[in-house]
């Protein structure tokens, strides 16, 4: 048996326990992340990689552009590959939803956002093969990029354990209980003794958040990815990533001339120690579709490969990021319904910097939006809302 004591014990080696983790040891903080698989085993591994200014707030904004500049650099430092500039356009053929992108334009502009209108013909610089003669409107953010989400994983990790964080992995982990002052987590053969507990187990939190006795209204859903080769492309690829809001399917740069397409949420519960892993076959028919549409060539890509994930929904779209219970020191960052990529970076520092000071009114204010103390400890069931898409209402978002 192996004793260890540590402030801070991280659950989850995703890119959001990871991310925590180098941010933690950047604080002289010592740290564990303990995850029963592998890195980025969980949605982590599995996602896209698109990273977008185009979001539903400020804070969200604020918090995809610091990290995209922190991703760029961690690339830059030691692996080029995992991180790529690339414009993120959103088209329509919708009249309706036309409307809907104008008032989006003005609202992410009066966020900071480097946003504007692009026509049919600049898409035909970006795709030389695209049709967009039922285009109603499209709008592009140019300074958004595509990583490789399982290598910022390892770069954040590798990064931590430079500064002296430990990461334990491929063992059972237990549900750690409170002994004393002292959270205690036992994983394998080593047991933790450690001031503060993070949650950082992505779609598993719901379950262990419960069992832990701080439940959150969370629902797990599965969503879809293919990497496609398209038969006329050459090999540069496209340089642009895409979204298609009639049908919420969306296309990033991979590769040697491949894409990778996935589409948008189930709004049904998923159970993350089970769910169907590969891809359906009417969900590889529904990009083929959808992106046939713009660009005719694209219907008839060869699948190089497809699968499934689960992420993380809140009722309100918003992540859970901040104190559970402050006698205790439990922390959780999880929900970050399907963009938890492009907010890892910027989220896990200001967690960072709670729990380093976390008496801090100014760390403190900097999460206000995403406390999950919002809910008031319910914990209702509710069904997942979708990403990206135009919803109705007074305030249409995206
Ligand atoms: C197909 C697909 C495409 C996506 N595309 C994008 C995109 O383009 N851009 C974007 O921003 N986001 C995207 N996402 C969402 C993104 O993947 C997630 O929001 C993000 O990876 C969540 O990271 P995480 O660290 O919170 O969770 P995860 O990566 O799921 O990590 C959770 C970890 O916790 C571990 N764990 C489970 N139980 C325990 C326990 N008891 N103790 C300790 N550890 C435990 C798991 O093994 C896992 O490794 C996509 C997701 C999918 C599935």
């Amino acid at each position: 048996m192996v004793e260890a004591t540590r402030d801070v014990v991280v659950l989850g080696a995703g890119i959001a326990g990871a991310a925590l983790a180098e941010h933690l040891s950047r604080r002289s903080l010592s740290v564990t992340v303990v995850d029963p698989r592998t890195p980025a085993a969980g949605a982590s591994g599995r996602a896209a990689g698109i990273v977008t200014e185009q979001l539903w707030n400020e804070w969200d904004v604020r918090v995809a552009r610091e990290t995209r500049e922190e991703y760029r650099a961690l690339a830059a430092a030691s692996d080029p590959d995992a991180f790529s500039d690339a414009p993120f356009v959103r088209l329509t053929a919708n009249p309706d939803v036309a409307a809907g992108l104008l008032d989006a334009l003005t609202r992410l502009r009066g966020w900071g956002v480097a946003v504007e209108e692009v026509h049919a013909d600049q898409l035909r610089t970006w795709f030389p093969n695209g049709r967009f003669d039922r285009l109603k409107r499209a709008i592009a953010s140019k300074s958004d990029a595509c990583v490789t989400p399982s290598s910022i994983t390892a770069l954040y990790l590798a990064s931590a354990r430079a500064r002296g964080a430990a990461v334990a992995y491929g063992a059972a982990v237990e549900t750690p209980h409170f002994e004393g002052d002292r959270w205690v987590v036992e994983s394998g053969a080593t047991t933790i003794r450690c001031r503060a507990l993070v949650v950082a187990a992505g779609a598993w939190s719901k379950r262990l958040l419960a069992e832990l006795g701080s439940p959150l209204p969370l629902t797990p859903y599965r969503t879809q990815a293919a990497v496609l080769r398209p038969p006329k492309l050459a090999p540069t690829g496209i340089g642009v990533s895409v979204h298609d809001l009639d049908t919420d399917v969306y296309a990033r740069p991979e590769a040697n001339g491949r894409i990778l397409a996935g589409d948008g949420t189930e709004r049904v519960e998923s159970d993350p120690e089970r769910f169907v892993q590969g891809a359906d076959g009417s969900f590889l028919a529904h990009i083929a579709e959808s992106l046939g549409s713009w660009f005719p060539d694209w219907e008839s890509s060869d699948v190089v490969g497809a699968w499934a994930g689960v992420c993380t929904a809140t009722p309100d779209r918003r992540p859970c990021i901040g104190p559970l219970r402050s006698d205790r020191e439990l922390y959780v960052i999880t929900g970050f319904n399907g963009f938890g990529v492009m907010r890892s970076g910027g989220a896990a520092r200001r967690l960072a910097e709670l729990i380093a000071e976390p008496t801090s009114p100014t760390a403190r204010a900097a999460l206000e939006p995403v406390l999950p103390e919002r809910f008031h400890g319910r914990a209702d069931p509710f069904p997942p809302r979708p990403g990206f898409t135009l919803e109705g209402g007074d305030v249409p978002r995206f």
